[in-house]
C-alpha cells in the first residue's frame, strides 16, 4: 500500500512554474537513501538513478514527472489595492473565480472578476486578486509586481477511495515515481532515471534540460489525463476510478508503437489495472525527451484527472497504485531493440 499521506503533502506544497524550491525539497527528503546517485541541475530538475543489475540488455530508461504547478504573477497593483496577474501555464479563469490563492510569501487572496465571470473567457486580466488591502500602498507591503500565486485546493478523501485537492497535476504523478523508485532494488535490466522536472507548465523545459543529460534510450512521461466520464468532461474514454491510463495518444509527441505494445503486455501480464487513453489536447514531457538527442523513443503513463487544473482535481487511490505497479514493472523488462 502505498503512503498516500506522502500524496497529500506533495499537493499541498507551493510551487509554481519556476518556484519548485519547496516540492523539491520534499522530494530530494523522500527520496534520500533510494538512489545510487541523485543531483539538483542548473534549472532545478532532480535527477536520481537508481542502477540495474548491469546486465547487457540493460537500456537507460528516464521516467519524467514535473513538480510545477499552474499560477499567475502580479502585473500590476491598482490605486484601490486589487491585484491585477498573468497566468503562468494554462489557468482556467471559471475554476480561479471566488476562490483563494496563495503568494508564496504566504499571503492569501480571493479572485474577483471585473463583470461577470462568462464573460471573462478564460482571460486572466479580466480577473483581480483581493487580499483586503483597499489602496496600492497598503497592498503593496504583502505582495508586489512579479510576484507568484498558486491554488490553495485543500486536500480532502472522496468516496470510492477517490481523493481532492489542488495539483494533482502532477503531484501525482511525483508520488507515483517516489514510490516506484522505493520498490526498486536493482534487480532489473535497466538503469533507470527518475527525474523530477521544473517548468512543465510553460512548455515542458525542465524535461528539455534533463534529457540532454541523461541521454536516454527510453521516455515515459508519468503525469494525469484529463477525465472524460460526466458530460462537463472533454469528449473521449478516459474515466477515474477504471485504472491508471496507458497514454496511445497525445498531441505533443507521437508514443513509439513498439514501448506502447510493451506497456499494455505489462498490464496483463502483472493484471495491473489500465485503461487505454488518448487525449485530444494538452501535451507531456514525452514531447521534450522525444526530440532530445537525435531522437528518442518515447511513451506515456497517465493518472486519470477529473478537473484538472482547477482547484480541486479528482483522482482515484486505486488508479494510482496501478500506476505505481505499472511503473515499477515496466522499468523492469528487458526491452528488445
Ligand atoms: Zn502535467
Amino acid at each position: 500500500m502505498a503512503n498516500f499521506e506522502l500524496l497529500k503533502e506533495l499537493s499541498q506544497a507551493w510551487g509554481v512554474a519556476g518556484r519548485e524550491k519547496n516540492i523539491r525539497a520534499i522530494i530530494l527528503r523522500e527520496i534520500e537513501g533510494y538512489v545510487d546517485s541523485v543531483y539538483t541541475d542548473n534549472i532545478g530538475n532532480i535527477i536520481a538513478l537508481k542502477k540495474g543489475n548491469g546486465s547487457a540488455e540493460g537500456k537507460k530508461i528516464m521516467l519524467s514527472a514535473h513538480m510545477d504547478e499552474i499560477g499567475v504573477q502580479v502585473k500590476k497593483i491598482e490605486s484601490d489595492g486589487r491585484i491585477k496577474v498573468c497566468s503562468v501555464g494554462w489557468v482556467w479563469t471559471a475554476a480561479m473565480y471566488n476562490d483563494r490563492l496563495r503568494f508564496q510569501n504566504g499571503t492569501i487572496g480571493v479572485v474577483g472578476c471585473e463583470g461577470n465571470i462568462e464573460e471573462a473567457k478564460n482571460d486572466c486580466g479580466k480577473l483581480y486578486v483581493d487580499i483586503g488591502c483597499t489602496s496600492k500602498e497598503e497592498t503593496e507591503k504583502y505582495v508586489k509586481v512579479g510576484d507568484y500565486a498558486g491554488f490553495c485546493g485543500e486536500y480532502y478523501e472522496l468516496q470510492n477511495d477517490k481523493v481532492s485537492a489542488k495539483t494533482f497535476d502532477d503531484r501525482a504523478g511525483c508520488f507515483m515515481l517516489i514510490e516506484a523508485l522505493k520498490r526498486n532494488n536493482g534487480e532489473g535490466p535497466n538503469d533507470v532515471y527518475y527525474v523530477f522536472s521544473v517548468q512543465e507548465e510553460v512548455g515542458c523545459r525542465g524535461a528539455t534540460a534533463a534529457a540532454a543529460q541523461v541521454k536516454p534510450d527510453i521516455g515515459i512521461s508519468v503525469d494525469v489525463t484529463p477525465d472524460h466520464f460526466y458530460p462537463c468532461d472533454l469528449e473521449g474514454c478516459n474515466a477515474v476510478g477504471e485504472g491508471i491510463s496507458v497514454t496511445l495518444g497525445d498531441p505533443s509527441a507521437m508514443l513509439d508503437e513498439d514501448l506502447v505494445e510493451a506497456m499494455l503486455d505489462c498490464c496483463e501480464e502483472h493484471h495491473i489495472p489500465y485503461q487505454r487513453g488518448v487525449m485530444d489536447r494538452g501535451g507531456t514531457d514525452a514531447s521534450s525527451m522525444n526530440l532530445s538527442n537525435q531522437g528518442v523513443r518515447v511513451a506515456g503513463i497517465a493518472l486519470v484527472d477529473r478537473y484538472p487544473h482547477s482547484q480541486c482535481s479528482v483522482i482515484s487511490k486505486k488508479d494510482a497504485e496501478a500506476g505505481i505497479d505499472l511503473i515499477h514493472h515496466y522499468t523492469h523488462r528487458t526491452f528488445q531493440f
